[in-house]
């Protein structure tokens, strides 16, 4: 299967080449002709199976075909930092078509936003609260919308965006093409699909709450305080280039990058805390390989993209199950192998056998590795 086979625009099929891409993923064969023939889609994808171009592509060749100055298609995405990739793809993808991209999204200046709004755009990229804002100043239009998206359907329901997406579909027009994205689907996810979308195609790329198979997954079992000495060891001995770690708290995320700073590893946090610019200063530093660990929260680090990510640490084990799926979906991302490693305290346990229910599978221990070589006293290391 080619991305040609899929009935995609020379502009498109150009963009495509120009990124390297040689094939569509599973989710892109699927999605992209269901999408084309105008229907509404139910699909289960999480990151990291290339979702955001089986729905971007689709509906750019469908904007081409048409024109406005207010925007056609909407995506609504839970993070500032999804919006942004999202947008960021679809300028890419869309370079050789004469459509505009814009992005709204909070904790940054709406002045620019409105600028941009103001000056017309083809796809919209939002996250819900800004987008209401916008909307409820009249700069935003949303009458003219014939396709939406509603992406990491899962996660905006966990975010609590519930009454804001009732509040965005209120403002649109009845007759439009819906695609909604979820990793998961619970009962008010299903809920959801069946409140807005109309008879959809489904599709499922990997079975529910599959994990991506190249992942090679780990346990250290590793009393509380001695995780920031035993992950200090693991970047260093192994020499990694790159890590992303998951912590529970913005608090526990400073503290730890702090901490890895001060043994000599380059580290930065992203948290909800820090400020837009902060954010987008760590992660331009990680992917340029300036900092070594990117230490980060749960909902900051949702929907990251960053390439071939080695190695994804769960220094905590996530309270939600699922969330487990997510975090470690940052790593073999598609065509690269990865390793996720989780650090479990024996107060964790409980999580941990929680994850391997949901896994339906049992996940190794690693051993210990020799504390001496770190310098820490190996009788204090014991295994839970
Ligand atoms: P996503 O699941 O949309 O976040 O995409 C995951 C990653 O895969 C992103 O870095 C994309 O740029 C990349 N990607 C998407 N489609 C393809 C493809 N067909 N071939 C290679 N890489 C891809």
């Amino acid at each position: 299967m080619s991305f040609i086979d899929l009935g995609l625009a020379p502009e498109l099929l150009r963009a495509l080449s120009d990124r390297g891409y040689d094939a569509p993923t599973p989710i892109q064969s699927r999605a992209i002709p269901a999408v084309l023939a105008g229907g509404d889609v139910l699909a289960g994808a999480q990151t990291g199976t290339g979702k955001t171009a089986a729905f971007v592509l689709p509906i750019l060749q469908q904007l081409a075909a048409g024109a406005g100055r207010s925007p056609r298609a909407l995506v609504l995405t839970p993070t500032r930092e999804l919006a942004a990739q999202i947008a960021d793809s679809a300028r890419s993808y869309g370079k050789y078509l004469p459509l505009r991209t814009a992005v709204v999204f909070g904790g940054v200046s709406i002045k620019p936003q409105i600028g941009a709004l103001r000056a017309g755009c083809d796809l919209l990229i939002a996250t819900p609260g800004r987008l209401l804002d916008l909307a409820g100043q009249a700069v935003l239009d949303l009458r003219g919308i014939t396709h939406f998206v509603l992406d990491e359907a899962d996660r905006m329901l966990d975010m609590g965006f519930i009454h804001a997406i009732r509040c965005v579909l209120k403002l649109l027009p009845g007759k439009r093409q819906n695609l909604m994205f979820s990793a998961t689907y619970s009962a008010p996810i299903r809920e959801l699909a069946s409140r807005f979308l109309r008879d959809p195609v489904h599709i499922d790329v990997a079975a529910r709450n599959a994990t991506a198979e190249r992942i090679e997954q780990q346990v250290y079992r590793v009393p509380k305080e001695h995780k920031r000495q035993l992950l200090t060891h693991l970047i260093q001995a192994g020499s990694w280039a790159q890590v992303l770690v998951f912590t529970r708290t913005k608090h526990g995320a400073n503290r730890l990058t702090q901490q890895l700073e001060s043994h000599g590893i380059r580290a930065a946090a992203i948290h909800g805390n820090k400020s837009q610019g902060a954010r987008e200063r760590a992660l331009t530093d990680f992917k340029a390989r300036r900092i070594t660990a990117l230490v980060a929260t749960e909902v900051a680090a949702r929907g990251l993209d960053i390439k071939d990510l080695p190695h994804v640490v769960n220094y905590e084990l996530p309270n939600v199950p699922e969330d487990y799926v997510h975090r470690i979906g940052r790593t073999a991302r598609a065509g690269s192998a990865g390793r996720a490693i989780s650090l479990v305290a024996p107060d964790e346990i409980p999580l941990l056998r929680d994850i391997e229910k949901l896994l339906a599978r049992t996940l190794a221990t690693a051993a210990l590795p020799e504390y001496a070589a770190a310098g820490l006293p190996v009788a204090r290391a014991v295994a839970a």
